[in-house]
């Protein structure tokens, strides 16, 4: 039988644990955390992430879709909440379509029986890697209780492990020629958990994403099963309007009553639960290859990136989907495998990346303005009249399965057409939907 070592027990190397022992594979996992199925997961430390179809194309090939449907909450649209708590409804994209707000935990725990379950893969828990032969396929690992150590090898490895990749950092980078670079964004980002009303029903609509947009800085809420929402706070570490102004509870009160009121008067105590998550940080990690000898990085290992696309976990569920395409067409030649995964894969990464980036700016500075709102509404009409001739770039990386790298390529293209046709018209605001805007962009296109 053949064997394969995963390197990190979170949302891509527990469903890549599916993927191969649905394949046959022994696989064993190798987890640095204690089992999170058996740590109380109690209220306030509740985290959500955006899945949509790239993530369920990837869950639904190993048939774990199901299982994580009843557990996930569809949400169509943003909702915008301004100064004066007045709402705006943007949707994501045509009816019927939505991302899903599912529990980091919840999806990680599901997966982690999946693999079990099917009986050829373990996962062994407080083992934290600590490098690696990636030419011989084996990894060394200490107990992070009793500090004993050990190593295994197998015929395949996988460093799923994260944005600090162990693998990478104590192997790969190691290596003559690795390319390796970590940028730091100037925000970082503090969770809230907005409680459940007290009868359990929700405090805001569940059926959306919200944004608190507020030009350098957002806050935005994802609900949760329970009835909750966590809430996350993205702004500078320093400077006007940062983290660095709020370090008293007086400060934090004053902060959200002024900026976010609407908020504020749901959650009037948040400067008591300022401190229950911590100020965390956001980087973007590229590194070159991805893969050498027996090893291939997958997930954040390989291409970590900033939240603002909702597509980290997305892309990384797509890389088992590549993966598997790949191994499918070579079967066991493995150094194949490898040099197309990476060869292919790699430029998927940077875009996702460099999406991630933009919608930074985007919901930053932008979701809240009128001409970007605009902008959006003529894309949105005219790609219905053409579904055939363009489809939004939002809908490119959230409901479809192009290449991240092609659709931020044509996504490029698009706002250039756009922006230069709304410089045409001086009335636009009121031609917006009309024949002539039509016939221009079609023109452009
Ligand atoms: C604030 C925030 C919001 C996000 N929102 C979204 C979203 O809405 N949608 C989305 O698609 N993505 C989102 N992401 C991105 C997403 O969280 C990541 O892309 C995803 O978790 C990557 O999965 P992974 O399995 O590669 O890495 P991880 O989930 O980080 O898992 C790595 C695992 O490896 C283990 N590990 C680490 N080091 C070692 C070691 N030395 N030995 C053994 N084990 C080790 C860790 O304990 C962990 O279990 C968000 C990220 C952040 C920070």
């Amino acid at each position: 039988m053949k064997t394969a070592t995963i390197v990190g027990a979170g949302l891509v190397g527990s469903l890549w644990a599916v993927y191969l022992s649905k394949a046959g594979y022994k696989v064993k996992l190798f987890e640095a955390r204690p089992d999170i199925r058996k740590a109380d997961i109690s209220a306030g430390k509740s985290i959500n992430l955006a899945l949509s179809d790239r993530g369920w194309k990837a869950l639904d090939a190993v048939n774990v879709g199901d299982e994580i449907r009843k557990i996930a909450i569809p949400m169509s649209g943003r909702i915008m909440h301004d100064m004066e708590g007045k709402l705006s409804y943007q949707p994501y994209g045509k009816d019927g379509q939505a991302i899903y707000s599912v529990s980091r935990g919840g999806v990680n725990a599901k997966m982690m029986d999946i693999a079990e379950e099917n009986g050829n893969a373990e996962i062994f828990y407080n083992q934290r890697c600590t490098g690696a032969n990636l030419e011989e396929g084996i990894v060394y690992l200490e107990n992070t209780k009793t500090g004993e150590k050990s190593e295994v090898q197998a015929d395949l490895v996988f460093g799923t492990d994260g944005a600090f990749s162990s693998i990478r950092y104590n192997a790969m980078q190691k290596l003559d020629r690795f390319d390796y670079s970590q940028k730091y964004i100037d925000d970082g980002y503090r969770e809230i958990l907005l409680p459940a009303n007290e009868d359990g029903s929700y405090k805001l609509d569940k059926n959306a994403l919200h944004i608190w947009p507020r030009g350098r800085f957002m806050l935005i809420a994802l609900a949760n099963e329970d009835g909750s929402f966590t809430c996350t706070l993205f702004m500078p570490f320093d400077g006007e309007n940062s983290f660095e102004t709020l370090k008293t509870k007086k400060a934090v009160d004053h902060f959200f009553q002024s900026t976010f009121p609407d908020f504020y008067e749901l959650m009037p105590n948040i400067a008591d639960a300022w401190e229950d998550h911590p100020l965390s940080a956001l980087a973007i990690v590229r590194c070159y290859p991805w893969t050498h000898g027996k090893t291939a990085l997958m997930g954040d290992a390989a291409h970590a990136t900033v939240p603002f696309y909702g597509q980290g976990m997305n892309c990384g569920f797509e890389d088992c989907t590549v993966m598997w395409d790949i191994m499918q067409k070579y079967g066991d030649d493995i150094d194949k495998v490898f040099d197309e995964y990476q060869k292919s894969r790699k430029p998927d990464g940077d875009g996702v990346q460099d999406l991630s980036l933009h919608n930074y700016h985007v919901m930053r500075d932008f979701v809240g303005d009128p001409q970007f709102l605009l902008q959006k509404k003529i894309e949105a009409h005219f790609s219905e009249k053409h579904p055939d001739k363009w489809i939004p770039l939002y809908s490119q990386v959230t409901f479809s399965h192009i290449r991240y790298s092609d659709a931020l390529k044509v996504g490029d293209k698009q706002d250039a057409i756009i922006k230069n046709v709304m410089a045409q018209f001086d009335n636009i605001e009121n031609i917006w939907d009309s024949e002539e805007v039509e016939q221009a962009i079609l023109s452009e296109i």
